[in-house]
């Protein structure tokens, strides 16, 4: 049952992801280095990898091991605890609690493991030593270094020569090392760095390392994906597979997903430029779902350009999403309550549950979300999903939301409506958005006007009509559209959608 088609960067070339075992899907993401605010930047692989977990999800009945570490032992880390007067522990613990707040607001699901480096030293350390063991690694003035010569197969993900690495690189030339290109996995460390006790000396991890004792330990010696952003192809995912090489003698990971960088205003984010947005500042202006969406408005290997016109237009969409679930009449919690019901379900196909929530709507619900299957008897995937397994193509799957939303619009048959409204609630599940109840999302999400003041100037606009004041009533017709609000009058009164 092959139904994921995904790029693996390994072989360069878009593959039937086949799990190693489908009782167990297994996804490693490498995770932040807790020292600084995140910024919009860090949230894309985060985002990206949320897509992908909840698609896994669904086409293996929720087995899926997702891991995702936090490195809480950096050098960056040692520098600006010392600038900021304050300890490591202190800096670490406030970057996560914010990191882990900006996941919430960003309806990024919780992953199975998220574990730290400082808690794995002694996983590492095992590693080091098997790298000893088996030629791999060498011991030099209180470092342990990775022997690159001894790997014929370095640089088979990055697709680089050793001489192109030493080219393009900063690679550290020093005495102790054996070759330039070898790179750290231990360290010794200054007097007031944090350091532990080995073998070697009081010392700490290099980074590489890290990834390789806690993917590991939570997933064995071999699991399907490896995800993270491009940059961390070289030299970081060379190294760790390079070491899980060297210790187990085996490929880490069958399939390497990477996703492309971010731009703003066709400029990268530096603290030079002054460009760097936080996670924290865009989310105090604006709802978690409308960074998503800009996040997901790319191909996840395509570089994607962050502008204001993108954040209004992904605002703009989401109102438009959220005005189509407005229409039926089943009101916010039923519509709510079925995608819980949908999402909880052990069923990759979910579509074919009967409707929980609207007896009258049943025969219709069933007309719209029933074809799971094909006349040779296999499932056939709704067009989101079919969307997100050619290669996770969310533009694609974002643009099935919207089809949906066009026939909740055009559809003048409540039954009709009310399904097609069920549909696109748990369409959107996979891709983490529309989570929230119409009522909250146009409270906050309505620039300058609330909904109260909206039903105030439609009862207005109702008053003028009454007293034959038709230029009064056609002045708040015109103001509301100004702010995005059509209303249509209808048999059951007026209505009004945000366009
Ligand atoms: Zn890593």
């Amino acid at each position: 049952m092959n139904k994921l088609r995904i790029y693996n960067s390994l072989s360069n070339s878009l593959e039937d992801f086949i799990p190693i075992d489908e009782k167990n899907v297994r996804l490693y993401l490498c995770g932040p280095t807790v020292y600084a605010s995140p910024h919009i930047g860090n949230a894309r692989p985060l985002i990206v990898f949320d897509v992908l977990y909840r698609l896994l999800k669904r086409l293996y009945n929720n087995n899926v091991t997702y891991v995702r570490n936090i490195t809480d032992v950096d050098d960056k880390i040692n520098a600006k605890a010392k600038a900021e007067n304050i300890s490591i522990g202190e800096l670490t613990a406030a970057v996560t609690e914010e990191f882990h707040k900006n996941l919430r607001l960003l309806n990024v699901l919780p992953v199975t493991h998220e574990p730290r480096a400082t808690s794995h030293i002694a996983e590492m350390l095992e590693i080091i030593e098997r790298l000893i063991e088996n030629g791999y690694a060498y011991e030099a003035e209180g470092h342990v270094l990775f022997r690159v010569k001894k790997l014929s197969q370095y640089g088979m993900l990055s697709k680089r020569s050793l001489d192109d690495m030493i080219a393009g690189s900063r690679v550290e030339v020093a005495a102790y090392k054996e070759d330039p290109m070898d790179f750290v996995l231990w360290k010794p460390s200054e007097a007031n760095d944090p350091a532990w006790n080995s073998k070697y000396g009081a010392g700490r991890p290099g980074w590489h390392i890290e990834c390789s004792a806690m993917s590991h330990k939570y997933l064995g010696e071999q699991f399907d994906i490896h995800g993270g952003g491009q940059d961390l192809m070289f030299p970081h995912h060379e190294n760790e597979l390079a070491q899980n090489f060297g210790a187990f003698g085996c490929l880490m990971a069958k399939y390497w997903i990477h996703n492309g960088m971010l731009l703003v205003d066709n400029q990268k984010m530096s603290k030079s430029l002054g460009n760097i947005i936080s996670l924290d500042d865009i989310l105090k202006k604006y709802d978690g779902e409308v960074i998503r969406y800009v996040l997901l408005s790319a191909h996840y290997q395509k570089t994607l350009n962050w502008t204001d016109q993108i954040v209004t237009q992904s605002l703009q969409s989401l109102n438009r999403l959220y005005g189509a679930l407005r229409v039926s009449n089943t009101g916010d919690n039923a519509s709510v309550s079925a995608t819980r019901a949908f999402t909880n379900s052990d069923s990759v196909s979910t579509l074919q549950i009967a409707p929980v929530y609207n007896e009258e709507g049943s025969e219709a619900l069933m007309h719209v979300v029933q074809p799971p299957y094909n006349e040779e008897g296999s499932e056939v995937l709704s067009p989101v999903l079919q969307g997100l397994c050619a290669n996770l193509n969310t533009p694609l799957a974002l643009k099935c939301l919207h089809d949906i939303a066009d026939k909740i619009y055009k559809s003048s048959d409540q039954n009709e409506i009310n399904a097609l409204c069920y549909l696109l609630r748990s369409e959107a599940d996979v891709l983490g958005l529309l989570q929230k109840s119409c009522d909250f999302w146009f409270k906050n999400n309505l620039s300058g006007m609330d909904e109260s003041e909206i039903q105030r100037l439609i009862s207005e606009r109702q008053e003028a009509k009454a007293r034959k004041d038709f230029k009064r009533a056609d002045e708040i017709r015109a103001n509301l559209l100004d702010s995005n609000i059509q209303i249509e009058d209808t048999k059951e009164g007026t209505v009004w959608r945000s366009i």
